[in-house]
């Protein structure tokens, strides 16, 4: 079937944003041969992609919107040491995205939800091995075990629960049911207070900053440019282009554009018709020394809490803090994960923490992420996944790329147009 353009086929596209969505875009741009110029506002993995857990768990890759959320959340958000937290005065734009948030919260908005879901986890690592079969100097690495593990079984019917609910919607996930000594032999850096446990199998991670920046230099080897320090403030429409408009007062022509802004996609996005509140959802992380160092992510499901090795050092991190996404970085946060994690891991040196850090989650209402044709034919929105931009961001721009260059929008992101 011919191609149907609107406008034709994009040769130069700025894309907007550094990280894992922005570079990904890029770098699958290129490979149909489109060239391409990456602008951030300040650098590589300066959002949400640099201090993240770095999970490619397309097995557990599911709607944030969903009924536990909900009750949790309500129950317990205001206390600083809890991990979801929201700020006793929400503004209008929180509130918004509260109420979207709850009301997408159902069971049967889950399903709805997840259907849509499915595609994009079945396709997830694809993405990834073609970016390494192109070149991209780091590697994914195969969990060799995945343990979610708790104090009690009461507390890992939850997880059951909802590996049965992912199941039922018709997503393959491998998993072992452990008691907590089957959990220590498996996972030696487990506590004694480790009772019961999940083993996931057939799932990745990565260290997260060095992907971005192997990423990113292999856009740079392929041609592209990375301009780092420019703030874009505006983007017009001019009919047969897109100008782009940076603080510094650079004014660019292009011939498409890809807002890939993260958290702040919303700032942009607006203008070409983008209604969607995309929220922060703050987390944040840290890493320290560990006798043991895991074969794979460990996860503190009761506690919210995500540990992921990286190389001689674990990661920890957790935490969903609803406002803004430059308010400063909160130390109490810190500190409650780093209590929270201190009794479930056996040698790891909680107080001497290292890379702190704090980054956005880009969330909205309904759980689904923003990808696809804004209402100009030259200017596609990407983003807005949440807990899962690490995941999913490769086959987001495999899949973007081809709608730009294709003029069809592909199956998997259907679900996901920036104009619903
Ligand atoms: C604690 C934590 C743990 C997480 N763990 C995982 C995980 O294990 N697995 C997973 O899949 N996901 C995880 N996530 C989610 C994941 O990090 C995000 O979904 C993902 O990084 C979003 O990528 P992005 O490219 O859309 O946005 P970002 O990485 O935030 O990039 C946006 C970029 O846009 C730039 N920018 C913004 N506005 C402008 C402008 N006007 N002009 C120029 N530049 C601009 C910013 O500087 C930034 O570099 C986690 C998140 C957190 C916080």
């Amino acid at each position: 079937m011919p191609a149907m353009h609107s406008v034709p086929a994009p040769q130069h596209v700025a894309v907007i944003g550094a990280g894992m969505v922005g570079l990904a875009t890029a770098w699958f741009l290129q490979e149909r041969g489109v060239q391409v110029t990456v602008l951030d506002r300040t650098g590589v993995a300066a959002g949400a992609s640099w201090g993240n857990a770095g999970w490619l768990t397309p097995g557990i890759t599911t709607p944030l919107p969903e009924p536990a959320v909900l009750r949790y959340g309500l129950r317990a958000v205001l206390s600083p040491s809890s991990p979801v937290y929201v700020p006793p005065r929400a503004d209008a734009r929180l509130l918004r995205f509260l109420a979207g948030f709850a009301r997408h919260s159902t069971p049967s908005k889950w399903r709805t939800a997840m259907q849509a879901y499915i595609p994009m986890n079945r396709r997830a690592f694809e993405a990834f091995d073609a970016l390494e079969a192109g070149g991209v100097a780091s590697m994914t690495n195969e969990a060799k075990s995945f343990i979610a593990a708790y104090r009690t079984e009461a507390e890992r019917s939850v997880l059951l629960d909802e590996l049965g609910h992912i199941h039922s919607a018709g997503q393959e996930i491998e998993f072992d049911v452990l008691t907590g000594a089957e959990a220590r032999e498996v996972e030696p850096s487990l506590s004694d207070d480790i009772g019961a446990a999940i083993r996931l199998h057939g799932q990745r991670f990565i260290n997260p900053g060095h992907y971005m920046h192997a990423l990113a230099d292999s856009v740079r080897a392929r041609g592209g440019s990375l301009v780092t320090g420019a703030d874009v403030v505006n983007v017009r429409d001019e009919g047969a282009g897109v100008r782009v408009v940076t603080s510094a007062g650079a004014d660019e022509r292009y011939d498409a554009l890809v807002l890939a802004t993260g958290t702040w996609l919303g700032e942009l996005a607006r203008r070409f018709g983008v209604r969607t509140v995309v929220q922060a959802g703050r987390g944040y992380s840290f890493s320290v020394a560990i006798e043991h160092v895991p074969a794979g992510p460990v996860y503190f499901p009761a506690q919210r809490v995500a540990c992921t090795p990286l190389g001689d050092r674990l990661r920890v991190a957790g935490m969903m803090e609803f406002r803004s996404a430059e308010a400063p970085l909160d130390r109490r946060r810190i500190l409650a994960i780093a209590e929270a994690a201190r009794p479930l891991l056996r040698g790891a040196d909680l107080d001497a923490r290292t890379d702190e850090w704090v980054g956005a989650r880009p969330c909205t209402p309904d759980g689904l992420p923003l990808i696809g044709r804004t209402g100009s034919p030259r200017v596609f929105a990407a983003g807005g996944h949440g807990m899962w931009g690490i995941t999913l961001g490769p086959l987001t721009g495999r899949l973007l790329a081809e709608q730009i260059t294709s003029g069809h929008q592909p199956a998997e992101i259907r679900p996901f147009d920036p104009l619903r």
